[in-house]
């Protein structure tokens, strides 16, 4: 199967890098997410059973619902094991960035990352940084793993995509293009994900591993939102959603809880953008969802220092949460009346 993403200079750049064993990091962004973790612990499955040495270093712990992928365990992170994690990037030949492509993504891993002398990139983020030696950078690619696939391909690695690597890859594009939904969702698209069934994957798993695990905290504090904390603005389209460090509090909350949660807004019949602003300890936590063409990581870069995609994105605010709900209300008029539908 071939893909047109995939630049041949830069394959053939990397295809150099790899023409003998290397010992090879694998880093992807804070807070991973699905397509984080399964493009990195997928590939690193694939480099070894190409003969190479592999290892996952993560900014942070992710939140533990994608524990069951395979090799996700032995991945270190900087929270818990900041001296090995380092040590593992500054020891490797070259460093792969997966999933991000702005250096202040990885939290404090960006000092070492930015020191080592080889680095490959490979993401699908809006804007990529230019740190990168050899650099994959597609925007229109439903996620990650998809590239990560095409890129095992294009390098003729076929034959290294083993189960494990599969599960891996096909969880990420099942989370990044919300089960093979979004416009990001292309022919291709399915066609990669058809071969990693061919290869073994068990999709009624993933989707029961991913879906199905609920906390009943977690549950109730959904219910909670939805009924106490979202506000509908009809006349903007708009939903808001404000979580205060209180609400959490009250339904224990654990990292991950609220993750898909700004969505329900934009399921709302109409809605064309949804906003979920989250009290953390440090910092107002921002996350927007919009339909057609609303360009929320261009409106979150400009105000409130975040990115990601043009109908995905995140940022925050060292505001109050009122505050930061407030100033995003009074920016959203003049947003929405220059992008008409
Ligand atoms: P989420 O709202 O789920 O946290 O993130 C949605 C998308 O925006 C993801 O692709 C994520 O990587 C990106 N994103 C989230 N927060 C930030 C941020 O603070 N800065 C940038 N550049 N991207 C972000
Ligand atoms: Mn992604």
């Amino acid at each position: 199967m071939s893909s047109p993403t995939v630049p041949a200079e830069e394959l053939e750049k990397l295809r150099e890098m790899l023409a003998k064993p290397r010992r090879i990091a694998i880093v992807s962004h804070y807070n991973p997410d699905g397509d984080a973790i399964g493009s990195s612990v997928g590939l690193m499955h694939i480099l070894r059973a190409a003969g190479h040495s592999a290892k996952v270093v993560l900014p942070n712990t992710p939140a533990d619902f994608l524990d069951w992928l395979p090799g996700r365990s032995e991945a270190l992170c900087f929270d818990r094991s900041p001296d090995a994690s380092l040590s593992t990037i500054r020891t490797s030949d070259m460093v792969l960035c997966l999933d991000f492509n702005q250096l202040d993504r990885i939290g404090g891993l960006e000092d070492a990352v930015r020191g080592a002398k080889v680095k490959v990139l490979i993401d699908h983020h809006q804007q990529p940084g230019d740190f990168a030696a050899v650099i994959f950078s597609d925007i229109t690619a439903s996620s990650t793993c998809q590239m990560v696939y095409d890129i095992a391909l294009g390098l003729g690695l076929d034959e290294h995509i083993g189960l494990e690597a599969a599960t891996c890859l096909y969880t990420g594009m099942v989370t990044d293009s919300g089960s093979f939904r979004f416009r990001s969702t292309t022919p291709h698209t399915m066609r990669v994900a058809a071969d990693l069934m061919e290869r073994g994957v068990a999709i009624d798993a993933i989707h029961s591993s991913i879906a199905d695990t609920n906390s009943a905290d977690r549950l109730r504090l959904l219910g909670f939102t939805l009924s106490e904390r979202m506000t509908v603005l009809p006349d903007l389209r708009t939903t808001v959603i404000g979580l205060n460090k209180d609400d959490l509090k009250r339904f224990n909350f654990r990292t991950g809880d609220t993750e898909g949660f700004v969505n329900y807004g934009l399921s709302i019949k109409g809605m064309r953008l949804a906003a979920f602003f989250m009290e953390r300890p440090d910092v107002i936590k921002i996350s927007l969802r919009s339909k057609g063409d609303l360009p929320v990581d261009r409106f979150l870069k400009e105000h409130f220092e975040g990115g990601g995609h043009a109908n995905a994105a995140g940022g925050q605010s060292k505001e109050s949460l009122e505050v930061a709900v407030q100033r995003f209300m009074s920016l959203l008029p003049a947003f929405l009346a220059a992008h008409p539908e």
